[in-house]
């Protein structure tokens, strides 16, 4: 990959707060050359070069910058232990961006790179000034999860979301588990760092085929899992977590009961609901979905003294394989009580860390391929840029929020069931 010739390009490179250091100048042209960590990041201004190069140690990109980088602006992470010696600092950010002057396709601009510690004192600073807090989901990158105030799973935020004093709620998980947090405390600016970090299974569903299949069985309650959008917790009696539908279930007099959008989930609350008649929605989690009972097997098989914990979204043949099957916070629990010291997790990879961070004693054996790349599009830059300017907010039409907030409300009150 060859730079152009009469490229002119300013890097700036920040390893303290104060610490600042020029790689090329503005006259200067800027040339691509494997051999020099300046020219590599000059490069960066074009993601596939940013590719190549930043594949040079072999080592995969963590993140890409964002698309038309080379135009506008975007974020990237370079991975551990490229630019080290350069930046004596193991891992850090690099913010692409143009001069505002700079004409469409000119690649001149400006790199600044920023310490992973630079980006959390900022991010500390912020939360303070702006009276705000941070809930992360547990399956967050690790270092979201790091500077989460709250770790959980939905029901957990979703109860701390009601009960703050914080004006502004940063939310760190799927856009659903967001507008939860705003139909709960509507008063409050509650902001999602990623628009685009949206579950596909709350995509599954929408308020035209639910409103027919609710016409269809007019005598069946509607249980809706918390993985549904605003629009669809606003038609139905009652929401769910993994952690209580059953108790959900079983709270309700209706001998019928229209379960909403997870199959996997529904099957498994009637296994404790058998009188209850279910018509489900086939819906589904990729990730508890591909979770194989191969997967689980040969996890078994290498390690035969670990506890199998399942997240109630897998497969019913995986379910059958279980010790346990819990939320991701029922996994914590257990986790800690147990006294068994390894773990075999049949839910997001990403769980592992959360519990291997809490329980430094005890080994947890995730399944490699289980990752939610949903949750993964929040970094910490993210979270920097959202409390520097309190966007993207979550923002839903007041019939909404009236609407969804009493099956949400039932949901909460109920409390967890595992
Ligand atoms: S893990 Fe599954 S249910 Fe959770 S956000 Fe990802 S796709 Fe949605």
């Amino acid at each position: 990959m060859q730079c152009i010739q009469s490229l002119r390009v300013l890097a700036y490179l920040t390893t303290h707060v104060t610490s600042r250091r020029t790689f090329g100048t503005p006259d200067l042209p800027a040339r691509c050359s494997p051999t020099t960590q300046t020219l590599r990041l000059c490069c960066a201004f074009k993601d596939s070069t940013l590719k190549t190069h930043l594949d040079l140690p072999r080592r995969k990109p963590v993140g890409i910058p964002a698309e038309g980088a080379a135009k506008s602006e975007g974020v990237c992470r370079v991975p551990t232990g490229i630019g080290k010696s350069l930046l004596e600092r193991p891992r850090h950010s690099v913010k692409v961006r143009t001069f505002d002057n700079i004409p469409p396709g000119s690649s001149r601009g400006v790199i600044e790179i920023t310490s992973k510690e630079k980006i959390v004192e900022k991010i500390q600073r912020l939360k303070k000034e702006r009276n705000a807090i941070i809930l992360a989901h547990n399956y967050q990158v690790p270092e979201v999860q790091d500077v989460g105030d709250y770790l959980g799973d939905s029901l957990n935020l979703s109860k701390i979301a009601a009960g703050t004093n914080a004006d502004v709620i940063v939310f760190c998980g799927v856009d659903f588990m967001a507008e939860s947090a705003k139909i709960l405390s509507p008063g409050k600016v509650v902001i999602h760092p990623v628009r685009g970090a949206s579950c596909p299974m709350a995509a599954m569903i929408d308020v035209e085929s639910l409103r027919e299949l609710q016409r269809a069985n007019p005598e069946a309650a509607t249980v809706a899992y918390v993985n549904t959008t605003a629009e669809v917790k606003a038609e139905v009696d009652i929401c769910c977590t993994s952690s209580n539908a059953v108790r959900v279930v079983k709270s309700l007099p209706n001998k019928e009961i229209i379960f909403v959008p997870d199959v996997n989930l529904g099957l498994y609350v009637q296994r404790f609901v058998p009188e209850k008649r279910f018509i489900f929605w086939r819906g589904y989690c990729h990730v508890h979905q591909n979770i194989d009972v191969e997967d689980i097997r040969e996890l078994k098989e290498k390690h035969p003294a670990a506890e199998i914990m399942v997240h109630p979204e897998c497969q019913p043949a995986v379910i059958d394989m279980a010790d346990h099957v819990y939320s991701t916070q029922g996994m914590m629990q257990h986790a800690r009580d147990s006294s068994a010291r390894k773990f075999i997790l049949g839910t997001e990879r990403e769980m592992s860390y959360r519990l291997g961070k809490e329980n430094p004693d005890k080994f947890f054996l995730p399944v490699e391929n289980a990752i939610c790349t949903a949750m993964k599009k929040i970094k910490l830059e993210d979270v920097l840029n959202s409390l520097e300017t309190l966007e993207p907010r979550i923002e839903l039409s007041q019939d909404i929020i009236e609407r969804a907030r009493l099956p949400l409300e039932k949901m909460v009150d109920i409390g967890r069931g595992d």
